[in-house]
């Protein structure tokens, strides 16, 4: 993708809150039930907390009962992107925004319809940008 952001190390750490950059820049989670948006049902979109993309949409938001926000897709197609995690002795599928590569938590194939998938964010990787 030609809009795809790189910054070092340093430029992340610095322009981020150090518990952004731990979950955004190093694979981190955050404490379920902890996050700003786990319980928002307000109307808007999801913005990425690294870059501004827009990644998710509250049309697409459900209550998952695990006090992470939780979305059956993402707000495009090309918005995000996976990888295979084989960390902490698990197998899972990471996501992360596809601009400027910031972590942002799993997709579980244990969703609602119509997807039947569960994006499971960390609130700490979004930024909510309220419909006006
Ligand atoms: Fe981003």
């Amino acid at each position: 993708m030609s809009d795809e952001i790189e910054k070092t190390d340093d430029e992340w750490r610095a322009e981020l809150t150090p518990e952004q950059y731990r979950v955004l820049r190093r694979h981190g989670t955050e404490p379920a039930f902890s996050g700003a948006y786990w319980a928002t049902k307000e109307t808007g979109r999801y913005l990425c907390a690294g870059c501004g993309a827009e990644l998710f949409s509250s049309a697409h938001k459900f209550d998952s009962g695990t006090g992470w926000p939780s979305f059956w897709q993402p707000a495009a197609d090309r918005a995000v992107a996976t990888e295979t995690d084989k960390s902490h002795g698990m197998v899972r599928t990471e996501v992360h925004c596809a601009r400027c590569g910031s972590h942002l938590g799993h997709v579980f194939p244990d969703g609602p319809r119509p997807t039947g998938e569960r994006y499971c964010i960390n609130s700490v990787s979004l930024t909510f940008a309220p419909e006006e």
